[in-house]
């Protein structure tokens, strides 16, 4: 007898699921997610008025060092290869980020080889820091106060809305530092844009007989879902629990559009590091698709502010306070033996997309390996992680 799925969320982790369920096992899936459109905060669409693809919910770029995972997306869309520029404003002037040698040259007005521009950093670095508990401590201990000033602390506090003394160190170490005037803003092997767009991508992956898809379908975890034999939950943790220890933080965005003749700021990313500039970043969609020819273009202009119950939730914060919340929802959450709880808002972490796709490739892959042996597949991903 088929089995019954039901996925709740058609973002990456719901909609990578279900092809590989779809694809090993006799079953019918059914996928529902609130929003009206599939693929979650990867959502692309062309623009009306352009014909720019756009990102929905700012920009994403797909980067992984994995060739699985290369080879697993490439084999349902062409990506182009695609190397994300980001520029930085600071103090009235125009810097490249990461930051590299050409920044380090720039902000400091020397001609510092790469060796001598290692040991300039060390003269910077807060040596007394030896293992940094916190963004700031991470930055002071490895690019020192100046740099750290004119492009961390004001653009941070801006994005997450406290201290960056209160935000992990691994925030941080997202970003590299060089030695050189590489300006690639990833380290990783394979980076590049679907063709068509991530929800082309994401329709790919659900394009089976056996998988059916329901838009603005709202979940709520008090529902019968006794004809399912399994839910996989992708939606927040804290709202499958109806919020019963409270609300997990998270940061949000918003965005104002812009429309203008021509090359609007000359790169896909212009940061705004200054804390008294209300907005963090400038996102020119247009050249996420440099292979495409427009006269016009269209930008973001992305705000961060503190989510309300009404808005998306984009960023976990992981404050300690959100870290104690999170225990408490994961425990109760274990102890479910008919559902599992997967990707960036029923784990809350910080997921970049090839992570999501990671974890859910290797988790349907254990969810298939329990099922054909009988037995209980874990409710979570992986625990390394958390
Ligand atoms: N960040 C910063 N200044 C910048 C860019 C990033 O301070 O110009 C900090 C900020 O705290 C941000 C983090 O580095 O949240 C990670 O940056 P990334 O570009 O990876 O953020 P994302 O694109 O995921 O928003």
């Amino acid at each position: 007898m088929a089995y019954k799925f039901l996925i709740i969320g058609a973002g990456l982790s719901g909609t990578v699921l279900a092809n590989r369920l779809s694809a090993a096992l006799d079953c019918t899936i059914e996928i529902w997610d609130e929003r009206d459109h599939i693929a979650g905060n990867c959502h692309t669409k062309r623009d009306e008025k352009t014909g720019i693809m756009v990102h929905e919910y700012g920009p994403h770029i797909f980067n992984t060092d994995k060739k699985e995972i290369w080879d697993f997306v490439n084999s349902f869309m062409e990506f182009k290869p695609y190397v994300h520029r980001v520029k930085a404003m600071s103090s009235g002037k125009v810097y490249s980020l990461p930051v590299n040698l050409h920044t380090i040259n720039q902000f400091f007005n020397k001609t510092l080889t790469p060796d001598e521009a290692r040991e300039f950093l060390e003269t910077q670095a807060d040596k007394t820091i030896e293992d940094p508990q916190n963004f700031e401590e991470q930055a002071m201990r490895f690019i020192g106060k100046d740099l750290y000033k004119a492009f961390f602390y004001g653009y941070t506090k801006k994005q997450w809305g406290c201290e960056p003394t209160e935000l992990p160190a691994s925030i941080l170490k997202r970003i590299p530092v060089r030695f050189n005037y590489d300006d690639n803003y990833h380290n990783n092997i394979y980076t590049g844009i679907p063709v068509d767009g991530y929800t082309g991508l994401i329709e790919k992956f659900i394009d089976n007989p056996k998988i059916n898809v329901t838009l603005n379908k709202k979940f709520d975890s008090k529902e019968d879902t006794s004809g399912y034999d399994h839910v996989f939950y992708t939606g927040p943790i804290d709202a499958w629990f109806h919020y019963k220890h409270g609300r997990l933080g998270y940061r949000t965005v918003t965005f104002e559009t812009i429309y203008a003749e021509g090359d609007y700021q000359g790169v896909t990313q212009m940061n705004y590091c200054e804390a008294d500039v209300p907005h963090t970043r400038i996102t020119e969609h247009k050249h996420f698709t440099y292979w495409e020819k427009h006269n016009d273009t269209i930008c973001f202009k992305e705000f961060s502010k503190e989510t309300t119950p009404d808005d998306i939730p984009y960023y976990p914060k992981r404050l300690q306070a959100d870290k104690v919340l999170l225990q408490q929802y994961r425990e109760e959450a274990a102890r479910l033996s008919t559902t599992s709880f997967l990707g960036r808002l029923a784990t809350y972490r910080y997921m970049d997309m090839h992570n999501v796709i990671g974890e859910a490739l290797s988790y349907a892959a254990h969810f298939i390996t329990a099922t054909q042996s009988n037995s209980i597949p874990d409710v979570f991903p992986n625990d390394e992680a958390f």
